[in-house]
């Protein structure tokens, strides 16, 4: 089966415009369903990976949840924004990660030596110590969400009323299953 996943070309601005254009018509503005006296309960931390659609997948409204998302849906480098996010009210973080992450295939020295053949300061990449480290050697993608579902429940900047719970979206049952 063929797939767009890593192969489709950029988007012509204008081609964005246009597609901008048609959604526009039949656009609702969502005052009041998600204001800041309203915020979600709900976030979803999750992957950058285009293969997840967490409000498609689990069938969810846009004003559900918040969606917080970077490379491996990484806890650590995502904590100021969670936080921000509890000050709105959030009280549910859903960790959802995802079988077949890159996470798995990002190695730190590629990384750096991509970086180092292409960058205008190549010695810049090492004010970056994390990046490139993937899933630091974890070898299955449940043991990567109980450690990062472990990091936010102990992290004293989370509250102790707030739920952290973890999950697995298996891409190629199309699946989301409660892991923590
Ligand atoms: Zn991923």
């Amino acid at each position: 089966m063929s797939t767009v996943y890593e192969s489709s070309p950029a988007i012509p601005s204008q081609d964005l415009l246009d597609r901008n254009a048609a959604y526009a018509e039949g656009h609702k503005p969502k005052l009041g369903q998600h204001n800041w006296g309203n915020f979600p309960k709900n976030a979803i931390i999750t992957c950058m990976d285009c293969r997840l659609h967490p409000n498609k997948q689990l069938g969810l409204a846009d004003h559900d949840t918040t969606i917080i998302r970077n490379a491996g849906g990484n806890v650590s480098e995502l904590i100021g924004t969670i936080v921000v996010t509890q000050n709105f009210g959030t009280r549910h973080f859903m960790l959802i990660k995802h079988t077949d992450c890159g996470g798995f295939y990002n190695k730190r020295e590629e990384l750096v030596k991509n970086f180092k053949a292409n960058a205008k300061n190549p010695d810049a990449i090492d004010e970056l110590p994390s990046a490139g480290n993937g899933f630091g050697g974890l070898k299955k993608i449940e043991e990567v969400v109980n450690h990062d579902v472990e990091i936010l429940r102990k992290s004293p900047l989370i509250y102790p009323d707030t739920v952290v719970s973890g999950w697995v979206f298996d891409d190629s049952t199309g699946k989301i299953r409660q892991v923590n």
